[in-house]
């Protein structure tokens, strides 16, 4: 969605244009009238009781979730649904009112009352379940964007930040991965091929992760390997370096440097990452393509 359309849904949302909610507040205040100035010239003062009130705020509670339900920010069906079960409702309320008032008499009432509230009710409920399912599929799409990088699908910085607090009282071991003189594939082969290689060497690591492998873009080149209950982790390191490297990756070739260390659970995850940071500066100036430990 691009950023105009956005903005304009959600000053849309804020303030609500178009004639329709403003017709039903119009239907509504002029329908109340109709059934009190009838009652009044009726003579029938008796028959404002406890139950004219109820139906009263009950229609106002009805025409603001009408007025409201215009604020909802989507244009499926189901909220088209909702308004008209909604207004099935309010439309029985009022009924509910006139013949409360002796406006009507009790057995028009009760059928027409019951007519217009039992599919009132089966809509509402139809439709409310579709919104919740439609919101909350909106949340995890949401909390997935957030949360995964663009370029090569892995999971982000902000997800290894979660991560990273998540293992704080764990025994693991932490790496950092960086391309060898990735600047270089840019220069030579363009940036797009740069981004050809990223996304192919996420793909592959993607396909490693599991449970005890959490793998994250942590920066341009670089990715943030995190081994959990792991009896060799200089093994598991090893062998994800010889898989990225093995093969062509959009078309080039590749190499690594990584920093690892062992985190245990009593130890700082930030503390750790420090000392892997240390150990790929370490790998990167003992000459590259190598996995150094610290
Ligand atoms: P070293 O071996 O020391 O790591 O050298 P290097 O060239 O890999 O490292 P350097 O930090 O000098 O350059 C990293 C380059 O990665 C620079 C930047 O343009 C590139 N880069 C970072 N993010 C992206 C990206 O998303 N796409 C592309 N194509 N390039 C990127
Ligand atoms: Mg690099
Ligand atoms: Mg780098």
């Amino acid at each position: 969605m691009n950023l105009k359309v956005k903005d304009s849904l959600i000053q849309q949302a804020e303030s609500p244009r178009g004639l329709l909610y403003r017709m039903v507040i119009a239907y509504t205040c002029l329908a109340v009238l109709v059934i009190f100035t009838t009652a009044l010239t009726q003579s029938n003062h008796e028959h404002i009781n406890f139950y004219f009130v109820v139906n009263f705020f009950t229609i106002i509670i009805l025409t603001w979730f009408i007025r409201k339900s215009f604020n909802i920010m989507s244009r499926a069906s189901y909220v088209a649904t909702l308004r008209i079960g909604l207004f099935l409702l309010l439309n029985s309320t009022l009924i509910s009112m006139a013949g409360g008032l002796n406006v009507l008499d009790n057995s028009t009432t009760s059928v027409s009352a019951a007519m217009l509230y039992a599919p009132a009710i089966i809509i509402i409920t139809h439709s409310f379940n579709k919104y919740i399912t439609s919101v909350n599929s909106n949340y995890q799409s949401a909390v997935s964007l957030a949360f995964t990088d663009e370029l090569t699908g892995l999971p982000n910085r902000r997800h290894l930040n979660f991560k990273l607090k998540e293992i704080e009282n764990k025994r693991c071991t932490i790496c950092i991965a960086d391309i060898d003189y990735f600047k270089n594939i840019n220069d030579t082969w363009g940036h797009e091929m740069g981004d050809k290689v990223l996304a192919s060497v996420g793909l592959k690591l993607m396909n490693l992760s599991s449970n005890n492998l959490f793998i994250a873009r942590s920066g341009g080149e670089e990715f943030c390997i995190i081994i959990t209950e792991a009896t060799d982790a200089a093994a598991q390191i090893r062998n994800i370096c010889a898989f990225l490297e093995g093969g062509c990756n959009g078309g080039v070739n590749i190499t690594l440097s990584v920093g690892a260390a062992t985190k245990e659970a009593n130890e700082m995850s930030s503390w750790v990452m420090e000392r892997a940071d240390a150990a790929l500066y370490q790998a990167k100036n003992s000459g590259r393509n190598r996995i150094v430990f610290n």
